[in-house]
């Protein structure tokens, strides 16, 4: 094993125990008020250190979503070996890039070399497959898309997530926000990418996936950056010195919580763009 040292910043809900200032702030969703506390130590953290908390908050968003579809009697496919839509375009952000790579490097050698080498091959297969493609190649040449252009140009790559192997995710428990928030209703038959109708996508208001893009934008003084997973560990390399900026805890927490309470309002607007590739 690799080490790695895990320094707790957050220790997340308020349900664990209390070791730091608590942060507490409300979301309405689907009708339902949730409250969050959150447990922030005064210390500084890196964008990384708050996923797992964003996950966590996903994660209540996304049942407090489901409770409300099924009460009214409407079936959601969505389950864990489901896995028609992982061959979706997977954009994810900055902080859970670096995320992730904490998370392969904390694992075996082996285990690490491969999740590695399977995004590598991934995204070498894509600038292959883009390069045979006029189509494809004169998209990725220009720069930036809507997020249903680049997911069509994606579609039209028919490329499987490196990070399925045998039907079920490697890295199901630390899957990205995308995949969290990808919801739908009816058959899982309509996620099948030669299926004559597409599925209902059940529309997320407040993105967890965009208030972290977002929250990363605001600390670090950049666009709102979305990278696309196979690329994740190649761009990652390039922007290392940037995996280890810190801010204090508190300020991330506060910032993050403010960016959810705008999606909250019916006015905020989505402000994730995608590049078109990785250039
Ligand atoms: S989005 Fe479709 S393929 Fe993915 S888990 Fe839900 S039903 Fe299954
Ligand atoms: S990360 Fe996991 S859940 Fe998400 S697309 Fe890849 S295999 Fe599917």
């Amino acid at each position: 094993m690799r080490s790695r040292q895990v320094i707790k910043l957050f220790n997340a809900f308020h349900q664990e125990p209390y070791k730091g200032e608590l942060f507490q702030f409300e979301l309405e969703i689907s009708g339902r008020v949730l409250d969050f506390s959150i447990n922030v130590i005064s210390e500084e953290a890196t964008l990384s250190d708050i996923v797992p908390i964003a996950r966590k908050i996903s994660s209540k968003m996304a049942n407090a979503i489901l409770q409300g579809i099924k009460e009214k009697g409407i079936n959601v496919p969505c389950r864990k070996g489901c896995c028609s839509c992982c061959s979706s375009l997977i954009p994810m952000s900055v902080p859970e890039v670096f995320r992730m790579r904490e998370e392969f490097m904390a694992k075996s050698n082996k285990t690490s070399n491969r999740l590695l080498r399977r995004c590598i091959k991934s995204a070498v297969r894509i600038l292959e497959k883009t390069e045979y493609s006029e189509y494809l190649k004169d998209f990725a040449k220009l720069g930036k898309r809507s997020v249903g252009q680049v997911n069509k140009w994606y579609g039209e790559l028919k490329q499987v997530c490196p990070l399925l192997s045998g039907g079920l995710c490697m890295l199901y428990e630390q899957r990205p926000i995308a995949c969290r928030e990808h919801i739908v209703t009816g058959s899982s038959d309509s996620c099948k990418q030669d299926h004559l109708c597409r599925p209902n996508v059940v529309p997320i208001k407040v993105s967890v996936l965009e208030a972290l893009g977002e929250l990363a934008s605001e600390l670090e003084g950049t666009e709102v950056e979305a990278i696309m997973l196979p690329f994740s560990q190649a761009w990652v390399q390039d922007n290392l010195w940037r995996a280890e900026r810190k801010w204090s805890a508190m300020e991330m927490v506060r910032l993050f919580a403010e960016i959810l309470k705008q999606k909250e309002s019916a006015t905020a607007k989505p402000r994730l763009e995608l590049a078109a590739a990785y250039a």
